[in-house]
């Protein structure tokens, strides 16, 4: 899981920071309870807790609570949602390709004109409705060959379709 940099940045995002990775790390390796989360990664027990409860808001980790019948004090017993990530790195990567290939299509099926200074960038119908003229400086908008783009945006469509077949068969 924590070979996969796609696993890595969506978890990135909901601990924070590196560093808190190592607190998923633990929870991966079969630790459970905070204080002992807090004793293997040395990073204090309330922004472990803080970042565990993160972790449930977002659906990626789940606790069982349960009361010591000697102290009467509650523990909460902590698990990692393996099968969530998977799931939400799945949706993360279709909708990112949807929007790469909407991007295609776009670039594909249009031409575009641009300010010499870089102010603005219009398709066929907006430039002409304006006269070919840029609105922010009033020179003319200028043919921009868009097959650069283009094979950018193609490559990007690759690499996430190959980050996504591998993530998909890591475990
Ligand atoms: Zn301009």
């Amino acid at each position: 899981m924590l070979n996969d940099p796609l696993a890595i940045n969506l978890l990135t995002d909901v601990v924070e920071n590196e560093e808190n990775l190592s607190i998923v790390k633990c929870l991966i390796d079969g630790t459970t309870t905070d204080e002992e989360i807090a004793e293997k990664t040395e990073i204090r027990l309330n922004i472990v807790r803080k970042i565990l409860y993160k972790l449930h808001d977002e659906g990626l980790a789940s606790y069982k609570r349960s009361k010591d019948p000697e102290t009467q004090w509650y523990t909460y017993d902590w698990v990692f949602e393996n099968e969530e990530v998977e799931k939400q790195l799945k949706m993360k990567s279709n909708k990112m390709l949807d929007n790469l290939n909407n991007m295609l299509q776009k670039e594909e099926n249009n031409m575009f004109f641009v300010c010499p200074d870089g102010d603005v960038r219009f398709d066929f119908e907006t430039a002409s409705n304006l006269d070919f003229m840029c609105p922010e400086c009033g020179d003319e908008v200028k043919f921009e060959e868009n097959t650069e783009i283009i094979k950018k945006i193609k490559e990007d469509i690759q690499i996430c379709e190959k980050a996504y077949q591998s993530s998909g068969s890591s475990k």
